[in-house]
């Protein structure tokens, strides 16, 4: 079988296509996963832990799970490096390692790309699908306005539903600036990644991890925070969110 990202023929891994502790906080409080379809006319159902499928060879499981690691410690506060401001209408973090992080972040996107899954959107990354795989192969997270993504926090909220809401990558449909975008939910963050050519305009806006290690985190606006509302709603109502019986 071919790795999708060494393109090495190699026994494959049945591997999370999103990290285990992405699904974390989406647990039921008997921690089954809340099975998210996108389609409607397939069925919800409890699995004992997230979405697997056969995509890459132990070597560039390993890799992944290095970045995947180094991401899970900024969130959950085990890496005493990082820091945290608070500046209005934005949370910083700052002392991140620049690498990990953003590759991290780029796999996310490029693994649902790969993803054959029902539960995950079919998402096209071309013309940029090969610059993905190589930088991820080659570990090298390039510029920081290359393929960045801009995280926007909900607030926590009684609203138990949108904390544990997973939202698989799926594209926008109306451009940012002329960039495509895909926006994503995981454990009550808005992943915006952006997919553009041109995202050199976007470089000093300071919107998404900088090369020196920081991090904006946006507060979700209003009208963002109905949209995820309404979304979960939908879900919830579609029957596609699986309940405890
Ligand atoms: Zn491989």
């Amino acid at each position: 079988m071919t790795c999708r990202l060494c393109k090495q023929n190699r026994p494959l891994m049945r591997s999370h296509i999103f990290p285990e502790w992405l699904y974390t906080p989406l647990y039921d409080k008997n921690h089954r996963f809340f099975v998210l379809s996108t389609n409607e006319n397939k069925r919800r159902g409890t699995r004992p832990k997230g979405i697997y499928e056969r995509l890459l060879c132990q070597e560039c499981e390993v890799q992944m799970s290095k970045w995947e690691g180094y991401a899970r410690g900024v969130f959950y506060g085990d890496d005493p490096g990082i820091k945290i401001e608070y500046n209005g209408g934005r949370t910083v973090l700052s002392g991140l390692r620049y690498t990990p992080f953003k590759l991290f972040q780029m796999s996310l996107i490029w693994r649902a790309s790969i993803a054959n899954r029902q539960e995950v959107h079919k998402i096209n990354l071309e013309p940029h699908a090969e610059s993905f795989r190589k930088m991820l192969f080659e570990d090298c997270p390039g510029k920081s306005h290359q393929y960045p993504a801009i995280l926007i926090s909900l607030p926590r909220s009684q609203d138990q539903i949108m904390q544990e809401f997973m939202y698989p990558p799926q594209p926008l449909t109306d451009k940012i600036d002329g960039h495509t975008g895909y926006l994503a939910a995981f454990g009550g963050i808005f992943w915006l990644f952006i997919v553009s050519n041109h995202s050199a305009e976007l470089k000093d806006n300071n919107l998404f991890l900088s090369k020196d290690g920081r991090l904006p985190i946006y507060k979700a606006g209003k009208p963002a925070v109905e949209f995820m509302r309404k979304l979960a709603l939908d879900f919830s109502k579609a029957g596609m969110l699986s309940q405890p019986p």
